[in-house]
């Protein structure tokens, strides 16, 4: 681990990104207070700084010519607590699994769906993310930032982030707000227990549940997740490497006639999302290994780094599936992961 809060020079941010691609930055900054982490983005000495959490949503195509903050901030706090809600104020660095698992030990329900998902607290509104039926956004209630084109701190509400499906005004303005810390509204009793998606109820059925608590329902969760997603301690991937794509009711309905098991699921009023692993599973690409890159063998959306693999490689192949998916079903799937 290096020293908190101190500037080194060429620093490999293979620990730091979940494709375990090698790569270095030319400066390389641990920080784990905000005043430091104020005085030196307000500083401005370093133009265009890359923050870093979990580095799970990230794939380095060549070195970082410029200085990486890996922010590891940390703590947790209760602000208030009424009879059926609490609200807790996170720092950004608190790694997401790790509040989870907080927050069940608590008794404090609403992401147990949530469990498992790579990154840090700070960075989980950027994509708003989502699991089994549940957004952050549903327990979002605001988080504090800092504005580095106005250089000031600024609070968003839930209304202010025009939270979509892996989307948000954070992701839409890439760079300019680095989020510090979130505030999220859980549940003290009466939990609202989504259990609609269909693997979770048969993994609870296979235990023989039929009413779990939120810990049971974070165990099935994390049991689904081990058995779909391959651990990137041991294979290099980014997770989801696409979004699933949103066509128009009418393109939906020309592709269903030449492909009428293409599975689909309504978006908003009228629109349609495609399985974007789906697609590329029918261009041939699940389970295809090319070199030291490969597509998944369970889960076509996962690209994966087998070793020593070099960022160019996997973007190479993202972009050749994306011309295949177009080619084939003349449907853009849009990376999900962030590309430097
Ligand atoms: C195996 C696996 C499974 C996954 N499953 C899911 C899933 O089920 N659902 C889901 O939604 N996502 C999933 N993901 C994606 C990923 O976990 C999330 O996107 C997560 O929120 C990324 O957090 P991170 O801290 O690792 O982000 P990083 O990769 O460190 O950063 C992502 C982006 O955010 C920026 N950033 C980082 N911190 C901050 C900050 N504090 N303020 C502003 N910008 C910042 C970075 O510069 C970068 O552009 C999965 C990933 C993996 C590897």
């Amino acid at each position: 681990m290096p020293k908190p809060n101190m500037l080194l020079h060429n620093v490999s941010l293979k620990p730091y990104n979940t494709f375990g691609i090698n790569v270095n930055a030319l400066l390389f900054m641990e920080i784990d207070n905000n005043t430091t982490l104020e005085e030196v983005l307000y500083s401005k000495q370093y133009p265009d700084p890359l923050i870093i959490g979990g580095g799970s949503n990230i794939l380095f195509t060549k070195d970082v010519e410029r200085l990486v903050i890996h922010l590891n901030t940390k703590g947790i706090e209760i602000l208030s607590k009424t009879p059926n809600h609490a609200k807790v104020k996170v720092q950004a660095g608190e790694v997401w699994h790790d509040f989870v698992c907080w927050a069940i030990a608590h008794d404090l329900g609403g992401i147990e769906n949530l469990s498992l998902i790579p990154g840090n607290v700070g960075t989980a509104p950027i994509q708003n993310i989502g699991a089994y039926g549940v957004e952050l956004k549903d327990v979002f209630v605001s988080c504090q930032a800092l504005d580095l084109k106005e250089n000031r701190q600024v609070t968003f509400k839930k209304e202010d982030c025009s939270f979509g499906y892996r989307d948000s005004v954070f992701k839409r303005n890439k760079g300019r707000y680095i989020i510090t810390s979130v505030i999220l509204k859980l549940t003290t009793k009466d939990h609202y227990k989504n259990i609609s998606y269909g693997a979770i109820q048969s993994k609870l059925r296979e235990k023989g549940i039929n009413d779990p608590s939120i810990q049971q329902i974070s165990n099935a969760v994390i049991s689904i997740r081990q058995s779909k997603l391959p651990d990137p301690k041991i294979l290099g991937n980014g997770g989801s490497f696409f979004k699933n794509p949103v066509v128009s009711m009418n393109q939906f309905r020309d592709l269903q006639e030449q492909y009428p098991d293409m599975p689909h699921y309504s978006f908003g009023e009228n629109q349609i999302k495609i399985p974007a692993g789906w697609l590329i599973e029918q261009c041939g690409y699940k389970g295809k290994r090319f070199q030291e890159v490969g597509v998944h063998k369970n889960q076509a959306l996962v690209l994966v780094n087998y070793g020593n693999a070099k960022g160019e490689q996997l973007w190479e192949l993202a972009q050749k599936i994306q011309k295949s998916v177009q080619n084939k079903f003349n449907i853009y799937i849009e990376p999900e992961v962030n590309i430097y």
